[in-house]
């Protein structure tokens, strides 16, 4: 279908699931996307490994939920697709361990543009790069799924060895439940959702929103956050993304330990209006009636 804007929106009838369905698919990492993507993926029919790191905490819980657990490498090697699914700062480090189990003809996906677009992985040719990215946090994407429905998705191909990479990311949305939404191709860029973000809020207050969103989302939230609610700050601050000033500076802030990170994480946690809201938020009784489904602790 096309909307007014003649973007075209994907939806099952555009997606083939077999394409994943023949896949074995690598989902590394067990947080906020991986923890859904990969039961998404298990209950369509698809063979999934999550990779976790020796000692991970996840493993417990992955494996009670019936999924295969491996090291990154070796889900990795095992896999024709692997999906990178651990925070940002750490996927060129992953990406490190893992690419000697990329063949020809495989294909590395990601949920951000982030590591892509500003060059902190250089994914060897030979191999399809891709994006799918559903515009939600993870436990949403589990939770809709769960219920028949969906939530919508970016799909973007960055190099298309195969011929096929497209028909591949739309099929892996559709796996994992975005098609019955709605997908649009984008580029491994960023676009940004506010109601979704509004809502978790809502629903925990700020430190749970911070905890659904990447770490990336948070940084910039903190750090830029007061800037974006005007106009001329929000271009700014769109300026500051686009030629790569905020990605140089999240870059240099993880490098060094992420003080000022801490401090800004520190100074939200301790604000009035989250010990108010923790307060009020406890006399609601959708706390009571609907249990939220929490991401898995990171670990
Ligand atoms: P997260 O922080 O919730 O979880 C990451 C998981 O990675 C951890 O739980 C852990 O299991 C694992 N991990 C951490 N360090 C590791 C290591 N060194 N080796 C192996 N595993 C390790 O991450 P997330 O927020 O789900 O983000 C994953 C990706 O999805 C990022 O690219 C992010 O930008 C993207 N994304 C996130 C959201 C969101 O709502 N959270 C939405 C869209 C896209
Ligand atoms: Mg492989």
């Amino acid at each position: 279908m096309t909307d007014e804007l003649n973007t075209t929106v994907y939806d099952d009838a555009d997606a083939d699931v077999s394409h994943v369905t023949d896949e074995t698919v690598a989902v590394l990492g067990y947080g906020s996307q991986g923890h859904a993507h990969a039961l998404n993926l298990h209950d369509s029919g698809v063979d999934v490994i999550v990779g976790l790191r020796e000692g991970s905490s996840s493993r417990e819980d992955a494996e009670a939920s019936g999924l295969t657990v491996k090291t990154p490498d070796v889900a990795a090697a095992e896999a024709d697709r692997v999906v990178m699914l651990v925070p940002d700062t750490v996927q060129p480090a992953v990406y490190e361990a893992i690419s000697d189990g990329l063949e020809p003809g495989d294909t590395l996906q990601f949920a951000h543009g982030f590591n892509v677009h500003y060059g902190q992985i250089e994914p060897q040719e030979g191999v399809d790069v891709t994006m799918v990215a559903p515009k939600s946090p993870g436990h949403l994407v589990r939770r809709t799924y769960d219920r028949g429905e969906g939530t919508p998705g970016l799909i973007a191909v960055y190099q298309d060895a195969t011929g096929t990479a497209k028909e591949g990311a739309l099929s892996y949305a559709k796996a994992i439940g975005c098609t019955r939404a709605g997908v649009i191709e984008t580029t491994f860029q960023c676009l940004n959702e506010l109601k979704l973000i509004v809502d978790l809020m809502y629903e925990g207050g700020h430190m749970e929103m911070w905890n659904s969103v990447s770490d990336t989302a948070e940084y910039g939230g903190l750090t830029r956050g007061a800037e974006v609610i005007n106009r001329e700050g929000m271009e700014d601050v769109l300026d500051e993304i686009q030629n790569g000033e905020f990605a140089r500076e999240w870059i240099t802030e993880n490098r060094a330990g992420r003080p000022s990170y801490e401090q800004y994480r520190q100074a939200e946690q301790d604000h009035e209006i989250e010990r108010v809201g923790d307060d009020l938020r406890s006399l609601f009784s959708w706390g009571e009636d609907e249990q939220r489904e929490e991401a898995p602790a990171d670990d």
